[in-house]
């Protein structure tokens, strides 16, 4: 563990909580010293590390996880990386992102880790396939930001308050004494724009900024970063899209869509292809709450909810099985696109 007061531009140690009540709230639990020091010891004793983000990562997760894992792997240490969705492949938009031979497939992660450690997954259930190596493992350190993350772990570096995974992956790195490369950095932007909205979001506060000029000094090319991260596709988008659009509804401050299987099959087009088609449909002015209903390969709905911010929609998607935050949340539903439909509508506040 390096001293922090021997790198300039470093990040500052994590804010204490505010005195302003919020330290009482469920689930708050900004990160002490103690777990930091924990989770230092375990790794400095561990001789390979286990990584793992959630089921389909967006940039956050595998973000997190691919510049944790370069840096612990440039320390010495041996380290493996996965994320335990059943069909393993990483996401078109987030293939650019530098480290990916890190990655294993779960069926090749240690059974039973020494030490896993898990990035911007709110529950054990968001593993997937690799919840059970997590379950058999000896340690597993959790690093994530959702405030309804259930402490799974054996040491939790959980802190609501920050914008992204990525801001405690930062935090853990300049802690082990690890090189911010520029490779490094541009995992951890990755995740850092994907979670602010490219700095849109409430979560913008001046650390995200000052984090992302620390990030963007490393030389890293932010016009190619948002490139692929938004503003490319292939064309077969736009016609689903198009049909996505076509049956949008808007019923008393709820506008909502689905995307099925047979939309994307028409044109040949992955599921991750139409995971923002939310960000287009929440625009609405007069929606309060956006919600969208993605097909996967597998049958079920993947359900993205979005509020503008009177709404809390992580509370109604925790209550149907999922998580979040209070502005943009999800849940897995396995009846059909009505039934799920009425389980948001009974659970939204009458007038939205
Ligand atoms: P998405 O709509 O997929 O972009 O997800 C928005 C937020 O909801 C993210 O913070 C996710 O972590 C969370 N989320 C999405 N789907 C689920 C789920 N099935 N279970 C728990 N949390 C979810
Ligand atoms: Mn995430
Ligand atoms: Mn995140």
């Amino acid at each position: 563990m390096r001293d922090r007061t021997d790198r300039p531009g470093a990040p500052p140690p994590a804010a204490p909580p505010p005195d302003d009540g919020t330290a009482e709230r469920p689930g708050h639990q900004a990160v002490g010293e103690t777990a930091w020091t924990r989770v230092l010891t375990l790794i400095e004793q561990a001789d390979e590390v286990a990584l793992a983000c959630h089921v389909s990562p967006d940039g956050d997760a595998l973000g997190s996880m691919l510049a944790v894992g370069a840096v612990l792997r440039s320390l010495g240490k041996k380290v493996v990386a996965s994320f335990g969705d059943r069909r393993f492949s990483v996401p078109r938009l987030l293939r650019f992102l530098p480290g990916q031979d890190l990655l294993v497939p779960p069926a090749a992660f240690p059974a039973e880790p020494e030490l896993m450690i898990t990035f911007d997954s709110s529950t054990l259930d968001r593993l997937g396939l690799l919840s059970v190596n997590a379950g058999k493992a000896r340690e597993v350190v959790v690093i994530d930001h959702h405030p309804s993350n259930t402490g799974f772990g054996t040491v939790s570096l959980i802190d609501p308050d920050v914008a992204a995974t990525a801001v405690l992956a930062e935090q853990l790195i300049y802690r082990l004494g690890g090189t911010l490369d520029r490779d490094v950095a541009t995992c951890l932007y990755a995740g850092l724009v994907t979670d602010t909205g490219s700095f849109r979001h409430s979560s913008t506060t001046p650390a995200a900024h000052e984090m992302a000029a620390r990030l963007v000094a490393t030389g890293l090319r932010t016009d190619e970063i948002a490139r692929e991260l938004w503003d490319r596709s292939p064309f077969g988008y736009l016609k689903v899209l198009a049909a996505a659009l076509d049956r949008v509804t808007l019923e008393d401050g709820l506008v909502w869509t689905s995307v099925t299987h047979l939309d994307r099959a028409s044109y040949g087009l992955p599921y991750e292809e139409v995971e923002a088609i939310i960000d287009v449909i929440r625009r609405t002015d007069e929606a309060e709450v956006a919600v969208v209903l993605k097909e996967d390969d597998l049958g079920a709905w993947q359900v993205s909810t979005r509020s503008k911010g009177a709404v809390d929609v992580a509370a109604i998607c925790t209550a149907l099985g999922g998580g979040g935050h209070r502005s943009a949340a999800g849940f897995t539903s396995h009846d059909s696109v009505e039934t799920t439909m009425n389980r948001i509508r009974a659970l939204l506040p009458r007038k939205v």
